[in-house]
């Protein structure tokens, strides 16, 4: 069934939400681009007007310590030089050497001299207020007695500079912000057009149908890489379904042998008559096949536990020189009987974090195949170190068998595989290559490694790795 779509209120769309963002971007950009601009021209017409008036204070000082010691003409140069730039609204200022008193002031001049110092250009002190900015200059004239002059204009000339550009870039910024919706949603419309590829073919599958992959378009951008990761995802999910057909398949063909046989047993029995020995050995056999079945049954669940149960906390402190100890004294009858030697090689004392009796199942289950695969005369050495480097137990169960081909040895941890079914000693109860597949689970529920070496016709050596228990 598809996934329900549910109605998206239209605001809420990525598209529009997309071209909301920009829009709102593209207004912050562009009113913070021409406020930054004003302040920029601002500082930058002041600074100019600040030289242009110390340039001309200092044309004027120099003028008058040169050729105008008499007081009326020394005014009448100051008249010239503000009326030379009545246009920008110049005035000219001569102050007494404590700046409190004008003895002369141009036309154009502020009510009071400015009072407040901004900054000094090149060692000389402009005077600042809302709306005037003067230079001045210390005089000495012989005969008259030390003053100061100052050159001033008013500020309003550059704000009205600032704000003809702004009546300029205005209109300009406002087409930009009434255009950004429509470039937000052309983008938007660029951004979605992949991911509604995307919504399109993941629509198309189907958990039964996993053949089916997202399109990528190669330029390894995040939508490329959001494809491959659920590409990724999807050929992990078919394998895995895959892996379970299979092994239902698999459990479905062990458990119908010995149902069959059970079945034929219970049939024969009822078919007639027959003498208590028959019936004997009838329910002998019937016995022995739910035996198997209960073992197989018990095995299936483990592993499904394994994969799909919560992961039991591992607490218990095992003394894993214990447990395999007792194994081989365990088998040592079995190995006996098949005409095997089993040998303990030096067993350390060595502790593991875990689950006693899945740690217990591993070695017999190990123990178990080691004599099985091994004829008579054969030899199984089970041997227990602690490799203190990498703080882990080490357990090797080696036998001189009948080795592993190698084409079949990355696959023996699989659930049902048999190298060769005919293989196994007869007389040992059959297998149903669910036991290494088990091992597995329980090393690596343990936090460990299970290997194999082997060469056919020479034996194999399992070797298991589990994490020593910490101090
Ligand atoms: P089975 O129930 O068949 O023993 P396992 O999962 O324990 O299943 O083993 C899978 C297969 O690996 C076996 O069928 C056998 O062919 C091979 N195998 C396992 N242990 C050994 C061994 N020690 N020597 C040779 N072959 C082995």
């Amino acid at each position: 069934m598809p996934f329900p779509r549910v109605p998206t209120r239209w605001f809420r769309t990525l598209r529009v939400r997309l071209t909301m963002w920009h829009t709102l971007v593209m207004l912050i950009a562009v009113v913070g681009a021409l406020a930054a601009v004003r302040e920029g021209l601002r500082f930058y017409l002041l600074l100019e007007s600040d030289v242009v008036l110390n340039d001309e204070a200092k044309e004027l000082a120099l003028a008058i310590r040169r050729w105008y010691p008499n007081h009326d003409q020394i005014i009448a140069e100051m008249e010239q030089k503000a009326a030379g730039h009545s246009d920008r609204g110049w005035h000219v200022r001569w102050l007494s050497p404590d700046r409190r008193e004008t003895i002369w002031a141009s036309s154009l001049s502020p009510q009071e001299p400015l009072s407040q110092v901004a900054l000094s250009l090149q060692g000389h002190k402009v005077w600042v207020s809302d709306q005037y900015r003067s230079v001045e200059r210390r005089l000495e004239v012989p005969g008259i007695p030390e003053f100061y002059v100052r050159v001033g204009t008013p500020t309003q000339f550059i704000e009205g500079d600032i704000t003809r550009l702004t009546r300029i870039a205005a209109p300009v910024a406002l087409c930009i912000i009434l255009l950004a919706p429509l470039g937000g949603f052309f983008l938007s419309e660029q951004a979605i057009r992949p991911l509604q590829q995307i919504i399109h073919s993941t629509v198309r599958l189907r958990p039964s149908q996993l053949d089916e992959r997202l399109p990528t378009r190669g330029v390894g951008d995040e939508l490329d890489q959001l494809a491959g990761q659920i590409n990724h995802f999807l050929d992990q999910i078919a394998e895995h379904l895959r892996k379970n057909r299979d092994f239902v398949a698999n459990a479905a063909h062990e458990l119908r042998s010995p149902l069959t046989a059970i079945l034929s047993s219970v049939e024969v029995s009822l078919d007639k008559r027959r003498s208590p020995e028959e019936y004997e050995e009838l329910l002998f056999s019937t016995a022995e096949e739910c035996r198997h079945l209960t073992q197989l049954v018990n095995q299936l669940l483990q592993l499904t536990e394994s994969e799909t149960g919560e992961a039991r906390p591992l607490t218990e402190a095992v003394p894993l020189d214990d447990v395999v100890s007792r194994a081989i004294e365990m088998f040592a009858p079995v190995a006996e009987e098949s005409g095997v030697t089993l040998a303990a090689g030096s067993l350390d004392s060595v502790v593991v974090q875990g689950d006693r009796q899945p740690l217990r199942q591993l070695v017999t289950n190990l123990i178990d195949n080691a004599i099985k695969f091994t004829p008579s005369l054969g030899r199984v050495s089970v041997r227990l170190s602690k490799d203190s480097h990498h703080h882990e137990a080490v357990l090797m169960v080696a036998d001189t068998g009948i080795g592993i081909p190698s084409e079949d040895l990355p696959r023996i941890f699989e659930r049902f595989y048999q190298v060769d079914r005919s293989r196994s000693r007869l007389g040992n109860p059959r297998g149903n290559g669910l036991g290494l597949s088990i091992c597995e689970a329980i090393v690596h529920q343990h936090r460990g490694t299970l290997s194999v070496e082997s060469h056919l016709g020479e034996g194999s050596t399992f070797i298991v790795r589990l994490p020593l228990a910490s101090a």
